[in-house]
Parts: C-alpha cells; structure tokens; sequence
C-alpha cells in the first residue's frame, strides 16, 4: 500500500488506533499467515569501535567488560540450537574487526552445513564483505538505518552518516540478502513525522523485514537521562510497518518485550510474525547490554519450549 508522510503522522497521532491494528492484524495473517518465527540469536562479541549514543556497546563505555567467541564455541551454539529446533540463527555483535572476513565467513560455512539459515547482524561494512559472506552461505542481514532524519542521525553518530548507512542497507539488497532494516521509538528530538519518514524508507528500500524497538536509556551513555520510548508508539509503528510491507518479517523486538511483556503479546496481534530468543551463553547475555534487561537463564532448549508455549497459548503457531 501507499500512504503518504502527512497520512502516517496522523495515524501515529489518533486517539483510537483499534481499526489499524485489527486491518494490520488481517493484512498479516492474508499474507505471512499464523506462524510466528523463533529465531536463534547468538550475541557474540560487544566489542565495538562505534561511538553511538544510545548504545551500551559503544567504544567509549569503559564500564563494559568485554567478550568475544571463540568461533568454535560460536559454531557448537549453533549446532545445539538446531538440535533444539531453530531453523534460523542470528550472529549478532558489535561492529569487531578482530572476526576477519574469512574467519567469520568460515563459521558461517560450517554452521550452513546444519541446514540452518543463517543472518548476520555485524554492521557498516565494505560490498566486497558482505557479497563474500553471501557465497560463504549467509541468507540474510540485519541493518538498522536507526533513525530516517540526517541531523539526528548524525547528532547520534559521531562516527557515521545516514548515507552511509542506507548505502550499505542498499547494496545488500542489490547483493541479494534478505535485508534487514529498522529504527527505534522515543530517540531524543524525534517526532511523528520521523517515524513517518522511518516507515517510508523502509518501503524505499523494500526491506524484507524490519526491526521497530522502543530506545531504552543505558546507565553508561550518553543518552543516560533521556527517557525511554512509549510501548504503545511502538506497536503502532508496527501496525504501520505490515500495512506498508505485507510480506515482511517484523520481529517483536527484544527491547519491547523487556520493556512489558504483556505488550510483546500485543504486538502479536499487530502485525508481527517473528520473534528472537538468545542462546547466548549464559555468562555472556548479561554482558552484552546494549540497553540494561533481565535475562532468563533457561538453557537453549528450554528457552525454545518456553517460547514455543507462549506463541502457541496465543493461537499462532511456532516454527
Ligand atoms: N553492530 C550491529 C549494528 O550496528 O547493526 C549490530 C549490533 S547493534 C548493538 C543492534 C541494535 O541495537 C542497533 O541497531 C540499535 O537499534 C539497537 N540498540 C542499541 N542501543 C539501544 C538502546 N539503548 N535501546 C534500544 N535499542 C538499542
């Protein structure tokens, strides 16, 4: 569907969204039906050279212990979440350039040999990268642009540009990936026509799936004292989101489902259809904070039944 910039910004302001959610909660059932994804997500390295504002990662946060992987430790993770029924893995880390092109093209060949689909979340990098980790087997990649507005984009990234950003967004699609983008809800001087202008790009890009989470303050940041993004803002950002790209993957972000879990359950019945589960080694997940969270110290397979149950408590069906 199109909608114009002014016609989203008036939907995010309504007093009654019901109507939107109930037309994105058809549009999403038509098109990517009643399952709901479970994808694997293995964070793992928080060592990062970015300097962004909100995040916990950041390269000037000397309150973070780091970590990183060993790659085998990385590929036997994989390995049991197969075994636990993941079909997809998320390899998410901070932008780390001690996981060379080739090693991490290797772990993704050996976990490609499970069967398992795999998705990279590693950031900015060059074409000629991303298109060796596409032969090495990768499927798809997960690129926030963050925020569609150049001059908030750049008072949060003192290190990067929107450009660039969407330039990468742009070849991966060019590449062949399912890509990834997304934005997050309640950034400092954000308003409804940036979240308008958000939606937009996506659809511009034509993203494949879209991560929409709400900002949460970290202690260690900059952005310590800013507060966090409305739940609700979020969901409707969702709603959106389906009705302009029906076929997409919209996960229900982490950082929602920390922030209410009774909402996580409400996004389900607005657009979503994905949702992501760490199996982060246990002494790890409390390290790799990009926002602060609880974490649950299930083990990977329990963790899987333990989502599995919820999604099927809401008459929608696991995969
Ligand atoms: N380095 C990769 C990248 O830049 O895409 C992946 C890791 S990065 C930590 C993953 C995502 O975390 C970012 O795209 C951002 O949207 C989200 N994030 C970081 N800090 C956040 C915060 N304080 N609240 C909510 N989301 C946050």
């Amino acid at each position: 569907m199109k909608f114009t910039r002014e016609e989203l910004a008036a939907w995010l302001a309504r007093d009654n969204f019901d109507e939107i959610y109930a037309q994105a909660d058809a549009i999403r059932r038509e098109s990517v039906g009643d399952v709901v994804h479970i994808r694997a997500l293995l964070e793992f390295s928080n060592h990062c050279k970015r300097l962004c504002r909100y995040c916990g990662l950041n390269a000037a946060n000397q309150s973070a212990t780091r970590f990183r992987m060993d790659p085998r430790d990385m590929v036997e993770t994989a390995r049991e979440a197969w075994e636990a029924g993941y079909k997809t893995i998320v390899l998410q880390s901070g932008e780390d350039s001690w996981y060379t092109a080739d090693l991490l093209g290797e772990v993704v060949k050996q976990i490609k040999r499970t069967g398992m689909k795999i998705t990279l979340s590693c950031g900015e990098l060059p074409e000629s990268v991303y298109r060796y980790w596409k032969d090495c087997g990768a499927d798809r990649y997960l690129l926030k642009h963050e925020t569609s507005d150049p001059k908030l984009y750049a008072e949060l990234h003192p290190d990067g540009t929107l450009e660039e950003r969407v330039s990468c967004l742009r070849t991966l699609k060019r590449l062949d990936f399912e890509t990834g983008g997304g934005f997050m809800i309640g950034l400092p001087g954000q308003t409804l026509d940036t979240i308008a202008g958000d939606l937009l790009l996506l659809q511009e890009i034509g993203c494949d799936m879209a991560g929409i989470g709400p900002f949460i303050p970290h202690p260690d940041t900059p952005l310590r004292d800013t507060p966090g993004g409305s739940t609700e803002l979020t969901k409707r950002a969702v709603a959106l989101a389906r009705l302009l790209l029906p076929k997409a993957n919209l996960p229900a972000t982490t950082a929602l489902g920390v922030l209410d879990s009774a909402q996580k359950q409400g996004v389900f019945s607005c657009g979503a259809n994905v949702i992501m589960r760490k199996v982060t080694p246990n002494r790890l997940k409390k390290l790799y904070q990009i926002y602060p969270a609880s974490f649950s110290e299930a083990d990977i397979r329990a963790g899987r039944l333990e989502t599995e149950a919820e999604i099927r408590a809401l008459n929608r069906t696991p995969v």
